[in-house]
Parts: C-alpha cells; structure tokens; sequence
C-alpha cells in the first residue's frame, strides 16, 4: 500500500508516514521525510530568534554566523538551567530572553571559556606569552585573568 505525500507529491510506502489517528487515514499528510524537514526548519528559526535576541553575534570574537553561536552561561550552569540545543532556547524563549546569565558565544569561544576558564582571546598578549613559556602546572595563575 502507498499514499501520495501532501507536500512533496511523491508516492510512497505507507511505513513512510507517521501514525496519526486523528487523520482519517490514521497517518500523516506528510512522508516522513517531509516531516523531518519541516522540524530542522522549525528549529532553526528558533535559534535564529535567540540569535538575534542576544545580540546576532558572539560576545567574545564577533563571530556571526547563527550556526556557530551558542548560549554560554556567563556564571556557569545551575541544576535547574542545565539544558542544552532546542530545550535551552525554548526555556530561554518563555523568560523572555533573559541576559544576565546567559550570553551569545560562539563555539570556539565557549570551548575556549569552559577548557580555561576565559577565553583565549581575552588572554592579554603578554599574559599570552607567558602562557606559551609556562609547563602545564601553572597554568591555574596564568588563566586568572579578568575580562
Ligand atoms: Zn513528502
Ligand atoms: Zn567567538
Ligand atoms: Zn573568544
């Protein structure tokens, strides 16, 4: 048995849709693939609302391209925030975007901010030489440096 997806107009496979009981059919209008679709879309342009809520570009480095930013949590995480993707900008999303501990950091940054406690960029560049003559174990001083 087969049925003609809604959207992409392709005939396929009834195992192709998703259940859906209260269509008459019992299935989606749309194949799976359409559905799928459909969701990465839905998601993207909710981050791209965050994005743009928190400033369209990375705090640190200015980094702007939306699929390279992320949210940092300027003080850590909480228990109660330790959300990650989809279920951190939805939870952001109903507090109406809150700034005080969240701010936009790009990957690079974040990575940079959570391995060292700052980011290397912000690494002043003599605190920077410093960091390339030291052995690993005093690495704690050299990264305390303020933003
Ligand atoms: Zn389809
Ligand atoms: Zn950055
Ligand atoms: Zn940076």
């Amino acid at each position: 048995m087969t049925k003609v997806c809604s959207r992409c107009d392709q005939e396929k496979d009834l195992s192709l849709f998703a259940k859906r009981k209260r269509n008459k059919s019992g299935l989606n209008a749309r194949c799976l693939e359409c559905e799928k679709e459909r969701s990465l879309r839905g998601r993207i342009r909710r981050k791209l609302e965050g994005v743009e809520a928190y400033g369209g570009c990375c705090q640190c480095c200015g980094e702007d391209n939306p699929y390279f930013l992320t949210i940092d949590h300027i003080g850590g995480r909480s228990e109660i925030d330790d959300l990650h993707g989809e279920k951190l900008w939805r939870y952001l999303k109903k507090l109406g975007w809150p700034k005080d501990n969240y701010q936009l950091l790009c990957f690079n940054c974040n990575c940079g901010k959570a391995n060292f406690g700052i980011c290397p960029h912000k690494l002043e560049e003599n605190k920077y030489e410093r960091y390339r003559n030291t052995n690993k174990n005093d690495v704690g001083d050299v990264v305390q440096v303020s933003s």
